[in-house]
């Protein structure tokens, strides 16, 4: 076990359980946390047995960095994992502040067609640890704070949804990183049960959707999730959880070009979610010269665009970072690996 995956309350109950008070949970987190130690040697205020039993349980390792790419407004960090597996994570400056885009899987089995990371199926999900040392190593070797966090990266986080609900707990504590949770967002394809359950969840995190489609025939032929969660049972699902947490959610809309990027399509997305709190997200296509999808032209970008404003969503066009370094979408690791 790693002592990094452990919520603020499970490690209260380990020093419960070890017969010990919980307050030293309090003073870990700390060293953890706010004094970013680099060796439990650095730990002070503890008792050494005490000390040496944590030693014993836990260890107190991080992930191994092994490339940096930096260019003005984004850096690409590619991490290794203690199986020599790899994954990536995305820091972008934005002017409200540092954004991380972290992976929570080694791989991806929700195989949408337009994925880089998707090209290769699922290897393994990544504990706790492995996601909030992307975060730990990144402030580190930034030197400077991260203030909001996107779990965009490779992976479905709905289907690493224990270990999720973890780390987002931890980010977001207070003696954690503090990351607020309104600066937390949370990416999925589109997973109906875990929509539902995510409803509970009692921290006010983002959602956000991959629509991608405004129909069912065209989103089974990209998004093979939709087969076992057809769009009438999103939308349903994304009207309790709107109504259970009234918060607003985000579509994601990719633009691929003469795919779904028509008059037809910008039309139908708003018959589809135009009754929701929502705001619908364009994303430039990212190309990789594995896949066959073409990013739509900026003419059709702003078409697209104008139907949705003039028929009252909320729109955006996603700021684009990274497309010169390779950090888009998966395509740092597909280099490394050479897949
Ligand atoms: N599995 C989750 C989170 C990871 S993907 C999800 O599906 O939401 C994060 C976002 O990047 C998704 O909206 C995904 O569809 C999008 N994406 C994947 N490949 C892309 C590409 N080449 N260009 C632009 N966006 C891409």
């Amino acid at each position: 076990m790693n002592i990094y995956n452990l919520t603020r309350d499970e490690m209260e109950e380990y020093f419960i359980n070890l017969g010990s008070r919980k307050f030293h949970a309090d003073q870990l987190f700390s060293w953890l946390y706010e004094k970013r130690i680099s060796s439990v040697s650095e730990i002070t205020n503890i008792k050494k047995e005490l000390l040496e039993q944590i030693v014993s349980d836990y260890s107190f390792s991080k992930l191994k960095l092994i490339q940096v790419e930096k260019d003005v407004d984004v850096c690409k960090y590619l991490f290794e994992l203690d199986d020599c597996e790899h994954i990536e994570a995305v820091l972008m400056r934005h002017d409200y502040g540092n954004s991380v885009c972290i992976s929570s899987q080694v791989g991806c089995n929700m195989g949408c067609k337009f994925c880089e990371s998707g090209r290769r199926k699922k290897v393994r999900n990544l504990e706790t640890w492995e996601m909030v040392t992307q975060l730990l190593m990144i402030e580190e070797e930034l030197a400077e704070r991260v203030s909001h966090v996107v779990v965009m990266g490779i992976g479905e986080p709905f289907d690493n949804y224990d270990n999720l609900l973890k780390f987002l707990s931890i980010i977001n504590h207070p003696k954690g990183l503090a990351i607020g949770a309104r600066h937390i967002t949370v990416s999925t394809c589109g997973i109906v049960p875990k929509i539902l359950e995510f409803s509970n969840f009692p921290l006010q995190i983002n959602l956000a959707i991959s629509l991608h489609a405004p129909n069912d025939e065209l989103r089974n032929q990209i998004m093979p999730i939709n087969k076992a969660y057809p769009l009438k049972e999103l939308i349903q699902a994304i009207e309790i959880y709107l109504e259970k947490t009234n918060r607003r959610i985000t579509f994601e809309y990719i633009l691929l070009a003469g795919v779904n990027d028509t008059k037809e399509c910008a039309l139908e997305l708003v018959d589809l979610v135009g009754h929701l709190n929502c705001y619908v997200n364009l994303i430039p296509y990212n190309e990789t010269n594995n896949l066959e999808f073409r990013r739509s032209s900026t003419v059709q970008i702003m078409k697209f665009y104008d139907i949705l404003k003039k028929n009252r969503l909320g729109v955006t066009i996603r700021k684009e970072f990274g497309s010169k370094i390779s950090a888009a979408c998966g395509q740092l690791r597909s280099k490394k690996e050479e897949l």
